[in-house]
């Protein structure tokens, strides 16, 4: 018996409920990746994504090789090319990751429909708990506040993680060629960008697992030091298992149990999109905002000019590294939807399009979440980005890592270049403020009180 493993962003050997299932229940296996047009060449595969995935697909493709098999790479429609290896290779099963989004929703309709195979969707290979696995004791399809799913994620615990195959046999086919990135998107990465792939992921993983993650509840705030995981890219594409990464790091110090809740959001998330794919685009909540139409504005935001040092260096963190601190990501979200009133969909674009880990449950869905369309309970707070400064970047270090022109600044000075006397600041190129924070603040109070 032949079947297929189609793999999608679970890109690893390790911990794969797909590539397990299809390895243990036939024969021979065909490893299948398919590149798809409707997502290549369009707005979610911006270059830092592009060239994450093509060294992931490499690594899995390495992998599969030291097991005896390969990457099989196709190109087109995935049912299309999957219809073709069915027929070809009489494929009686394919397995493939159960997916959140709306595409990835029709996607498997499509493959359940459509193909002269049985279609097996594997659940929590891509969350640790499965979107609707665990659901509100009042009735509903998902949790719409964090709390009470936390609870019930962590009483309902995780499966245990899978070993990698040992050895693969595979139909003789022909593979095709692995992607590049410049075939998945054009442009250039971000200069400081992460590696992709299972290897890389492991490590990162054990480093993180044997030790730093003990002073995460003390550091993950802290904007200069960059004391978060970094794993956000890994469990994206599935280069890590996130069930693998919480049996991992345990439970055992608060900082692991701080950690944990964080991939718990990333659960969460999951289940609100997995129950509304239409969110991705559409208000979870609509306030009835009335939102600003000021496009000068969103580029100066963009391109880290709103004369704001904490928001213009979380800008410039997301375009030179193809991420941002998640202290940088909340100032920088809440600044442009509350503080000046755009709509959180442009503001998710340009997450989406530059960030390695853009995802669209968790950036569609936190940003829904700041901008207080979302689940968030608190809808009409606004963060100010002067007070985060103080607080999470206490010495500016953050800030001069992130916007040369304020290099000369010292201390927590850099923060509010406007105070500074009239001979140092005009030596700076930099931007007066773009706004007015309290101005801001009552411009969006107004809004959402009239409406
Ligand atoms: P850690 O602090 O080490 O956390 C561990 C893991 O938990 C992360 O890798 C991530 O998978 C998960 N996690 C942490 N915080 C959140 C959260 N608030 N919501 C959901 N999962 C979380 N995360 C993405 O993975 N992709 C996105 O596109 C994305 N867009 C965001 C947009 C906005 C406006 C905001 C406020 C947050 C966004 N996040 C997104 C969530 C969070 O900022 C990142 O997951 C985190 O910064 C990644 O860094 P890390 O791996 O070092 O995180």
């Amino acid at each position: 018996t032949v079947a297929v493993a189609l793999f999608t962003r679970d890109l690893r050997v390790h911990d794969n409920p797909v590539l397990h299932a299809a390895a243990t229940g036939a024969d021979r296996v065909i490893p299948l990746f398919v590149l798809d047009p409707a997502i290549t060449g369009t707005g979610f595969a911006g270059p830092n994504r592009a060239d994450f995935l093509a060294l992931s697909l490499a690594d899995l493709d390495d992998a599969l090789r030291a097991r005896g098999a390969a990457l099989v790479v196709r190109r087109g429609d995935p049912r299309q090319e999957l219809a073709e290896l069915v027929a070809e290779h009489d494929v009686t099963d394919v397995h493939l990751a159960a997916d959140v989004s709306g595409h990835a929703q029709r996607r498997q309709d499509a493959l359940v429909d459509g193909l002269d195979a049985r279609v097996h969707l594997h659940d929590a290979s891509i969350t640790a708990v499965a979107p609707g696995a665990i659901t509100p004791s009042g009735g509903g399809a998902h949790f719409a506040v964090f709390t009470p799913y936390l609870r019930r994620w962590q009483e309902t615990g995780q499966r245990s993680p899978l070993p990698p195959p040992d050895r693969l046999r595979m139909p003789d086919l022909d593979p095709g060629k692995v992607p590049e990135a410049a075939e998945i998107s054009s442009g250039d990465p971000a200069e400081d960008l992460v590696g992709g792939g299972e290897r890389n992921g492991r490590s990162l993983l054990s480093e993180w697992a044997d030790g730093l993650v003990d002073d995460y509840s003390s550091g993950h705030d802290d904007l200069a030091g960059d004391r978060t995981s970094r794993l956000s890219p890994h469990l994206h594409f599935g280069t890590l298992s996130p069930t693998e990464v919480v049996h991992r790091v345990g439970t055992r110090t608060q900082g692991a149990q701080e950690f944990v809740r964080q991939v718990a959001w990333r659960d969460f998330h999951h289940q609100v999109l997995a129950a509304n794919p239409r969110t991705s685009i559409e208000d979870y909540r609509p306030r009835g905002d009335d939102w600003r139409d000021a496009p000068e504005e969103l580029r100066a935001w963009a391109e880290g000019r709103t004369g704001y040092p904490i928001v213009d260096a979380g800008m410039r963190q997301l375009l030179r590294e193809g991420w941002m601190h998640n202290r940088a990501r909340m100032i920088t979200a809440s600044f442009l939807t509350k503080t000046l009133h755009h709509d959180w969909r442009a503001g998710a674009r340009h997450f989406l399009w530059h960030l390695v880990d853009g995802d669209v449950a968790n950036n569609q869905m936190n940003w829904q979440w700041v901008a207080g369309t979302g689940t968030d309970t608190r809808p009409n707070r606004v963060l100010n980005p002067q007070r985060q400064a103080e607080r999470y970047d206490p010495r500016g270090d953050y800030v001069r890592r992130y916007v040369p022109e304020l290099r000369g600044i010292d201390g927590p000075a850099v923060h509010a270049p406007w105070k500074l006397p009239d001979d140092q600041r005009r030596g700076l190129s930099y931007p007066e403020p773009i706004v007015d924070l309290d101005f801001g603040r009552r411009r969006f109070l107004d809004a959402r009180t009239s409406d």
